[in-house]
């Protein structure tokens, strides 16, 4: 999963981004709301956490422009808990939002459960066949035992499997798992399937030749 975090305070930005990656999430930041609304226009990503209080363009207008073009989902990050920012934020097309001082713990679980609302999966566990991914603990299980995956190994599956029955690209995969930090060598997209089908099995991941993937079950 890829995800842009706008923030202006360096200390929180770098916080929130290195929690993220920590959970195996790709992510792209912004300090101000110009570079935000850039890249929010230029990449799919699967949620914005988008700050409200920014320089050169505040996270209003940042939320109004892309919503022009875009239904990214978004978690407005606001410094006051008021009626009226709350129905500003809902009226101008954000998805969810939290308070200022967050808990990571609190920001994490408003993020996984967007990703999940907007992919359509309501539950936390998704089950195909005898294999279960847990999208809160971040691992996958057959049967009862715990499948050893790479980071990258499993958030292709839970990407693939978020999308079940649904074409999955490679430029979709390359959009959503990689971010601008990564370097050319962690995208062999190939390599990673062919290592989770040892894990999980031949039939668990079907090829579509030259269009992509999908977890037909
Ligand atoms: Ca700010």
């Amino acid at each position: 999963m890829r995800v842009l975090v706008v923030e202006d305070e360096p200390d929180l930005l770098r916080v929130v981004a290195a929690t993220l990656r920590e959970d195996g999430y790709a992510v792209d930041t912004a300090a101000d709301g110009e570079e935000a609304l850039f890249k929010a226009k230029a990449w799919e990503y699967d949620a914005i956490l988008l700050d409200v209080m920014l320089p050169k363009l505040d996270g209003w207008s940042v939320l109004r422009r892309m919503r022009e073009v875009k239904r990214t989902p978004v978690l407005m990050l606001t410094a006051r808990d008021t009626v009226g920012d709350r129905v500003r934020g809902l009226d101008a097309g954000a998805d969810d939002y939290v308070v200022k001082p967050f808990s990571l713990t609190e920001l994490k679980a408003r993020l996984r459960a967007l990703i999940r609302r907007s992919a359509g999966q309501a539950v936390a566990v998704i089950e195909i066949g005898d294999v279960q991914v847990d999208t809160i603990g971040k691992l996958v299980k057959r049967g009862d035992a715990i499948v050893p995956l790479t980071a990258t190994e499993y958030a292709l599956v839970e990407l693939l499997v978020l999308h079940r029955q649904k074409l999955v690209t490679r430029t979709t995969i390359y959009d959503h798992l990689f971010d601008e930090q990564d370097d050319s060598l962690s995208n062999l997209v190939d390599v990673h399937v062919s290592n989770i089908r040892k894990k999980l099995g031949r039939d668990f991941i079907t090829t579509r030749r030259g269009l992509g993937y999908v977890i037909e079950g």
